[in-house]
């Protein structure tokens, strides 16, 4: 019980910890231009990491890069 108590807090504490270091880009509807950093990314054929935080949010990710942002497809 403990055990998997202290396993789920360590997770989230190294989870908030790589999201603390990725660059928020912020949403993707609300760019004008693709930054640098993930025309730079695809220039190196990475496969970002997607992460869906609902039905209409994902989130993108790519902790090579130390990048993050969200992209809303509800619009
Ligand atoms: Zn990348």
């Amino acid at each position: 019980m403990f055990d998997s108590d202290f396993n789920l807090r360590k997770q989230f504490y190294e989870e908030s910890k790589t999201r603390a270091q990725l660059k928020d880009l912020g949403y993707a509807n609300s760019w004008t231009k693709i930054p640098d950093i993930v025309k730079a990314c695809e220039a190196r054929r990475h496969i970002p990491e997607e992460i869906s935080w609902g039905r209409c949010l994902t989130e993108y990710r790519c902790e090579a890069c130390g990048y993050r942002y969200l992209v809303d497809s509800s619009g």
